[in-house]
């Protein structure tokens, strides 16, 4: 009996979450929410360089949740993009796959990136832990600074306009503070990318497993109006939404 309410409370918030966040939005033809000055050449070098921490990434055994996993998930997208999103860690299906955000979660967040007239392919998503820790636990002190410097080289390679946050643990690391997602939330912060170089602009929002856990029209309210934010600051349009 439980179960059976459990899919439908599955079935049900997928069907709101499609009509809240995927409305008839347009994607843009020629969109601008890639670099378009950045020569050729350097593209082609920034996508060498992912390739090669990848690859590290898939070698990596710098603490103990390399023995563990399936695959890493070093992360992908677009050495051009715009937008970086970066979550905690893998989950299960990631681990399965060796890619980021395509679970449950990262359903919901293809619909976020859709909701806000992109494509996945045009933004790049990572994650703070490259691996899965067991059973979806907290990243370790020990795991995330062992593993924070390849998603810091990525984020330097990349160099995007806007980093999202998603959820405490990605916020946090890359602020470093303690704060909580409630506080940090809704309001750009400025994500230090090292000596001589301009700080990087940084949005914080909810994850969007803490969306699907915390499920009410508040919330998904809030990190749309986050995502709003972050197309201003880009110059880009906001698209209707036409059903709330
Ligand atoms: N949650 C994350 O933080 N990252 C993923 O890649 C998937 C789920």
């Amino acid at each position: 009996m439980e179960k059976n309410s459990n899919i439908e409370k599955v079935v049900r918030q997928h069907a709101e979450m499609n009509s809240f966040f995927a409305g008839d939005f347009a994607i843009r033809a020629g969109s601008t929410t890639q670099k378009s000055v950045k020569a050729e050449e350097s593209r082609n070098d920034v996508t060498k360089e992912l390739e090669k921490i990848a690859a590290e990434v898939h070698q990596c055994r710098k603490c103990g949740l390399g023995s563990l996993r399936t695959n890493a998930v070093p992360g992908e997208g677009n050495p051009n993009a715009r937008i970086m999103f970066v979550g905690e860690g893998p989950g299960a299906d990631e681990d399965a796959q060796g890619r980021p955000f395509v679970g449950r979660a990262g359903q919901l967040l293809d619909k976020v990136i859709t909701a806000m007239g992109l494509k996945r392919s045009e933004v790049f998503i990572g994650n703070i832990l490259k691996c899965r820790p067991p059973d979806n636990r907290d990243p370790r002190p020990e795991e995330v600074i062992s593993c924070l410097p390849y998603l810091q080289k990525q984020i330097e390679l990349i160099n995007p306009d806007i980093i999202v946050a998603l959820g405490a643990h990605a916020a946090r690391t890359l602020l470093n503070t303690n704060k909580s997602i409630g506080q940090l939330r809704g309001q750009f912060h400025q994500y230090y990318a090292g000596l001589g170089r301009p700080p990087i602009k940084l949005m914080a929002t909810y994850h969007t497993a803490y969306l699907l856990r915390n499920y009410s029209r508040e919330n998904r309210e809030r990190v749309w109006e986050d995502m709003k934010k972050v197309l201003a600051e880009l110059g880009l349009p906001i698209p209707e939404r036409h059903r709330k």
